[in-house]
């Protein structure tokens, strides 16, 4: 199969992806093989791209925001009720309707958590993705960043999975989703909303996600001012739910063209990055990986407000004055991935509220250039690659 791999990790020019031809990987047990019918590119990608990100082995495929529908299922993975391995692929199931996301609390089912089944109490369909119970040949199923827990640790126990230091993640520490084909742990991957195309449905599955979580650590009140800084993938799909919830959202961002579509899809103002909203936020959510927008945002904030830092990677915090920046109780958070629940919760939210997703389709083989195209801004929305 044609594949790309992180080959010599620096900057984008010279050429750290390296494309191959590689076996078609089968699938272990509790895996199934998709085959992929889109893959976002991701900052993230980027940062093992270019190195910001310690490789944690050689020559690994990139791509966590991966759509794929199953061509092959591993040993021990649970088959629905009516597939035998080799039933003829199928529709999204009619009956699988969207649930709401209310009561879908982080650790609703995680908790008790090792393995396959986990979560396997809530007894919900599509979008609650912890696990699909059930696969068949032929289902359209969604993977992202989070690969694997020990689902014994502390942190898995008490439902922050996120947090599980024996993690393992997709296309960082397992082969990702820039190829034709990819293996993934079937508890952990996700059912997919009906009414989005494949290459919608990708920036999702990280972007969406791990935005949306960065958005609930940022505890915006019901009906509150949200600032967010930056307005790249993650963001334009945070904002959307947030305006969604109620709230009044002030996007700051150096892009005039972001700043266009931050207006577009309903956000009360719009500004440069180092501006300033036209009130006092509730909450903030800094997309940027720019540290030097960290004291820029807390000093936005009224009293009691929190800044919730959404990236995997930030350029270093310049320092803060205590009484400019964090006194008057403003709170100071950083995001690291996502549990399952909060991917359920978000898919949930999008099979909802139709969200607007903007993509920029590039073919499979022009991965470096999307990239490139990404280290540069020259990205609207979020760049997919399509085989
Ligand atoms: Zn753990
Ligand atoms: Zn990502």
């Amino acid at each position: 199969m044609r594949a790309w791999q992180v080959v010599t990790p620096g900057p984008m020019g010279t050429g750290p992806l390296r494309a191959a031809e590689l076996p078609v990987p089968e699938p272990g047990p509790g895996q199934v093989r998709l085959r992929v019918d889109a893959c976002g590119v991701c900052r993230t990608d980027l940062h093992l791209a270019e190195g910001d990100l310690v490789p944690h082995r050689p020559r690994t495929v990139p791509g966590h925001e991966v759509v794929g529908r199953i061509d092959a299922i591993g040993p021990g993975v649970a088959l629905a009720a009516d597939a035998d391995g080799a039933t003829p692929p199928s529709a999204e199931p009619g009956a699988e309707g969207p649930r709401s996301a209310a009561g879908a609390d982080i650790g609703g089912g995680l908790g008790s958590g090792a393995g396959v089944g986990v979560g396997g109490g809530a007894g919900v369909g599509v979008g609650v993705g912890v696990g699909p119970r059930g696969v068949r040949l032929g289902d359209r199923l969604g993977v992202a960043w989070l690969g694997s827990t020990d689902g014994t640790c502390v942190y898995c126990a008490r439902g922050a999975e996120n947090l599980c230091p024996a993690s393992t993640y997709t296309g960082w520490d397992v082969d990702g989703g820039y190829a034709e084909y990819v293996c993934v742990r079937a508890d952990y991957a996700y059912r997919l909303p009906a009414g989005y195309s494949d290459a919608e449905l990708a920036p999702l599955l990280c972007a969406g996600i791990v935005g949306y979580r960065a958005l609930r650590r940022a505890e915006l009140p019901p009906g509150g001012r949200l600032g967010i800084y930056g307005f790249g993938a993650s963001a334009h799909l945070a904002a959307q739910v947030a305006i969604a919830q109620g709230a009044r959202v002030h996007v700051l961002t150096r892009s005039a063209r972001a700043r266009a579509l931050a207006l577009e899809l309903g956000a009360a103002s719009a500004t440069g990055a180092y501006g300033a909203p036209p009130e006092p936020l509730d909450a903030a959510v800094l997309f940027a990986p720019v540290g030097d927008l960290v004291p820029v945002a807390l000093a936005a904030l009224d009293r009691g407000g929190t800044l919730s830092v959404a990236g995997i990677h930030l350029s270093d915090i310049p320092p803060l004055v205590y009484a400019d920046h964090l006194f008057q109780e403003r709170d100071l958070r950083s995001t690291t991935a996502n549990t399952r629940a909060d991917g359920a919760e978000f898919l949930a939210i999008a099979a909802e509220h139709r969200l607007a997703v903007t993509v920029s389709p590039y073919p499979l083989a022009a991965a470096d250039q999307a990239l490139g195209d990404l280290a540069a801004d020259r990205v609207t929305g979020a760049a997919v690659l399509l085989p």
